[in-house]
Parts: C-alpha cells; structure tokens; sequence
C-alpha cells in the first residue's frame, strides 16, 4: 500500500494551475503523479497525446532534487526545455549537439541545484563521467521516455537503452517512471523485464483516439487519391503524408507543390540543417504538409495535425497506430488514411526475407506484417481492431470507413482456385513463377507479348476468370496474401503456392473475400466548434 500522499496530490495540483495553467488531471494523471510523488515505480502506457509529459515533469516539480528525463529526441530536446522555461520550469539538456561550455553550464547549473528537470540522451547516461556527475547531486526521479526504444523486436530500438536496466543498480532508492504510446502486451512485458520493472505499478490508458476517422483504400492512384482526399477533406490543414522510400518523399513533396500544396520533404539523407529548417517550419506555420519517412514524428507536438496518410503500408500495427496518432492531439476530428496495394506486400515480404538478423527475427517481422495486413481486409470496424490489437475492447465505433460504409463480403472459393490453379500449372507443369500481372492476364484472356512468347495462352486456365475486372483480381491476389493462401518470392516479387494453397485447390476450404469498395468518401462528422 502507498503512503499517505495527500499533502503530494494538493501540490501537485497546485502545480498543474499554477505552473501549466491547466484546471484539471487529465485520465490516470493524477494516478500515476500521486504514485511517482509518493517514491513508487510506474509504467505508463498512454497513446499519443494522452499527456505523459505531466505524469513526470509535475512530480520532479513536487520531489526534492532534479527529475532526469532519458530521451531519444535529441533533436526536440531543446525546444521541450525552451517550452518549460516559458513557463518558468528551470530545465536543462545535455546531449552531442552541445559544445563543452554549453555542456559544463548546464553541469553547475545541475550540481547547484538551480534545476527542476534535466534532460538526457541515453547514450550520455552510459558515460562514467554522467553517471558520476548525477551522484554529487540530487535526482529526484529518473523518467524514461519513449520506453518502446528499449525494444528489440519493435520498430523504434536503440540500443544505448539496453543499458538503462542499469539506472536502477546504481540508483536504488530513485523511483523510475517509464513512458510509452506503444502499447501491445508483448512490447510491455518487453519494457518491464528489459528495464527491471517488474515491481513497478503499471498504468494503462484507453488506448482510443475517438476523433480520429480511419480509412484504408485500395492503391489505384496514389498520388492521385492523396490529391483528392486533401483538396476535398482537408485544403489548407496541417498533416503528414508517410512514404516508405527517401525517393518516394522527395517526388510526392514536389508533386503535391505542382498541385499548389504547400509541403515540405523529411528525409533521413537530407542535411541535417534542412530537416532542421523543415521541422521547424511544420511546427509553427499552419498549414503545410510534411512529407516524410518514418524518421519524422516521434516526439512531435503539433496539436492541429488534421490527417495523417499512408502512401505505403506501415510495417506493424504498432508503427500505424503511433504514426497516425500524430493526427488530432487538440481533439479535433482528424483523418488517419492509408492506401495500399498488392505492392507493398510484395516489397516488404523482400524486404523481410532480406533482412538482417536471424530466423526468429525475421519471423517477428512476418507475423507484424500479417496482422497489419489483416487490419486492412478487415470487414469489421477497423478502430474494435486496432484496439483488440493492443488487448482492449471496442464496439463498431461509427467514425471508420467499414462502419461508414460497411463493406461487402463475397464467396472468392471459386475465383481462389482459379488463380491458385492458373499459379499451380506454371509453378508445377512448366517450372515457371510469374507476378501478379501476368497471371491476371491469363485469368482475363489478355494475348499480351508476354503472354503469346511464354504461350501461355494455350493453358487450359487462359481466360477463365473474364468474369472479374484487373482490379477485383488484384484485391483477390492482395487477400490472398494477407490470408497466406498465397506467397510471394524472390526480387520480382513472384507467386507461390503455400501449404495451405492444397486445401483451396482440394475443395476443402472455402475463401471469403472483402468486395473491393468503389472509391469510398466517409461522411466526416461536423467539426466541433
Ligand atoms: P504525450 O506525450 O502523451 O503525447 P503530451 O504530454 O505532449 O502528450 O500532452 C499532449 C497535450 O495535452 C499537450 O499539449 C499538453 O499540454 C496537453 N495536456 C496534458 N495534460 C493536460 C491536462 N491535464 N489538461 C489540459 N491539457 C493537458
Ligand atoms: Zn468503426
């Protein structure tokens, strides 16, 4: 049981009004404010937006000694401490970016007890000399920000915050609080056992973003639907627009310009001053749209993101709910939308079976992939998913494309074993493997070139499937490799059977398909005023 704490809760309320000018806790704040304050070790899984800042920065305010704060956003650390200083919180960084003087400034300021909150990259935490510098002070607390780093499997790892199991050795009697928007079970357990927080309360939010619509298309054209969805939804707003490649980043930011778009490219090969110049400009101008990879966000705090798209898949459930998280932290109705297309699935089965690290790695990365897949031909409410995906429930929620217009499911056994033939003839009779695009044409009865030099129009199957159109066998090839009915293989991204393909191909099982959707607009709600 804690310790009486009512003289910490009033004064950290105080402090919420007094120094952050906010009238009121916001969801488990106050839990877990109350719980650090009172010397206890916590766990806070809360998605993005929740307010995790608080939950440390109020009880380093309230605790005797400075707040330590490991953070890997080297790059942000400076405007959070400007932020803080505004609001007169004495706070410091120390990191690379910083010269000796700079450095040893904020070292007096630490040892003279002239700070609240003292910021630091992980890989600093590791010097003897950082180690021994905290010793001759204070430190009231250490908070571990963005905790999912020190995940192996997850998508953001650093290894420097492998290290930090060590805090606790050193530092026994410090209470440690450790933050994260990530929140699968398996991350979490990952999180205590690797930080040696076994004993330490864990506090888990709702993982629900209500205001933000969510909505996965087929990719047709992409460039073109990204171009539809902001001049109809969201002309003049703030948002993101993610891209898988460097090059990819750097075409759709200047294609969306062409188009009168104002945006701006994010890249991890830009010079660091440009992205720089970039983020700056996103965070305080309205309106632009940052074009970027997977290298951009984390950490970011722009309130009025307005959409967050996808122009190719994410790699995890994880990685999708983080980055369209960015959308909407002001609680304003915001769209998440992505477009993919048999492509990507194709891209990142080679990306996977080309990767470093080893067998089960590699495996990790296939079952990531599948369920982030199985998100996107889902028939059921795409927000009851997500969040079953982190372990919490959810009812049809009315604010995502399936339950806006709830699509249709058909039988596809008959059109499954069609293709599944058509791909078995030429992988066992002819010793052959062919992409998508060629079996379609046989399946329609199209004599391309290709076709007549491979003669593959003399196979029985050539022709047998005209009663679908391009796009609806494309989404049958698509589902069937989210369903693993189906695989893809080598550099050009060639189709194979699977095991289970014989049970379709022996009538054995049936293949329930989603319809692909004619271009569906969701209604959005009235913005709220
Ligand atoms: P997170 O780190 O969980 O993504 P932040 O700590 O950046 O979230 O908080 C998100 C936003 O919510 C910030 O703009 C913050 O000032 C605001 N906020 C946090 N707690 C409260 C509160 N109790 N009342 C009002 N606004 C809050
Ligand atoms: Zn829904």
């Amino acid at each position: 049981s804690s310790p009486d704490t009512g003289t910490g809760v009033s004064e950290a309320r105080e402090v919420l009004q007094r120094v952050f000018g906010y009238a009121e806790f916001r969801g488990s704040q106050q839990d877990v404010i109350e719980h650090v304050v009172a010397g206890g070790d916590a766990l806070v899984l809360m998605p993005t937006g929740g307010g995790k800042s608080l939950c440390y920065q109020i009880p380093a305010l309230v605790r005797p000694g400075v707040g330590v704060v490991i953070s890997p956003l080297i790059a942000l650390m400076q405007d959070q401490v400007d932020a803080l200083r505004n609001v007169g919180v004495r706070a410091g960084f120390l990191n690379s970016t910083q010269n000796p003087d700079e450095r040893s400034m904020v070292e007096s300021e630490f040892l003279a007890g002239e700070l609240d909150l003292l910021y630091l990259a992980p890989e600093r935490l590791r010097l003897e000399s950082t180690a021994r510098l905290l010793d001759r002070g204070k430190v009231s607390l250490f908070a571990i920000d963005e905790a999912h780093c020190v995940s192996q499997w997850g998508h953001d790892f650093r290894p420097d915050y492998l290290a930090l199991s060590a805090v606790h050795e050193r530092w026994p009697d410090v209470p440690r609080i450790a933050l994260t928007a990530t929140a699968t079970e398996a991350t979490h357990q990952e999180i205590a056992t690797r930080l040696n927080l076994k004993k330490a309360r864990h506090f888990v939010a709702s993982f629900d973003r209500p205001n933000i619509q969510y909505r996965i298309e087929p990719k047709n054209e992409p460039k073109k639907q990204l171009l539809d969805l902001l001049r109809t939804e969201h002309a003049g707003d703030a948002g993101i627009v993610y891209c898988l490649s460097r090059a990819s980043v750097e075409k759709t930011a200047e294609f969306l310009v062409q188009n009168g778009i104002p945006a701006l490219p994010y890249h991890a090969g830009l010079d660091s001053g440009v992205r720089a110049v970039n983020q700056s400009r996103f965070l305080r101008e309205d309106g632009l749209v940052m074009v970027a990879t997977i290298a951009f966000g984390m950490g970011i705090d722009k309130p009025d993101v307005r959409f967050v798209a996808h122009l190719d898949l994410p790699k995890s459930v994880e990685g999708y709910y983080q980055e369209t998280g960015r959308a909407g932290r002001d609680g304003l109705p915001s769209t998440a939308w992505l477009a993919y297309g048999l492509q990507d699935v194709v891209q990142q089965r080679k990306m996977i079976d080309t990767s470093e690290g080893d067998q089960a790695h590699r495996r990790m990365l296939g079952l990531h992939l599948d369920a982030m897949l199985a998100l996107c031909e889902t028939v059921d409410c795409r927000r009851a998913r997500l969040l079953a995906y982190f372990g919490q429930e959810g009812t049809p929620c009315g604010n995502c494309d399936t339950c806006l217009s709830p699509p249709e499911s058909w039988d596809g056994t008959i059109a499954a074993q069609k293709l599944l033939s058509t791909v078995y003839r030429l992988q066992n009779e002819r010793r052959q493997k062919f992409g998508a695009g060629q079996l379609i044409d046989i399946l329609l009865g199209k004599k391309t070139a290709k076709v007549i030099q491979f003669d593959h129009d003399s196979l029985t199957v050539f022709g047998i499937g005209a009663d679908l159109r391009e796009t609806e066998w494309r989404g049958v090839v698509r589902q069937l490799l989210a369903q693993g009915l189906l695989a893809v293989e080598g550099d050009y991204g060639t189709l194979v059977l699977t095991p289970a393909s014989a049970d379709v191909l022996g009538r054995k099982r049936e293949v329930v398909l989603r319809r692909e959707p004619e271009r569906v607009r969701a209604a959005r709600p009235a913005r709220a005023a």
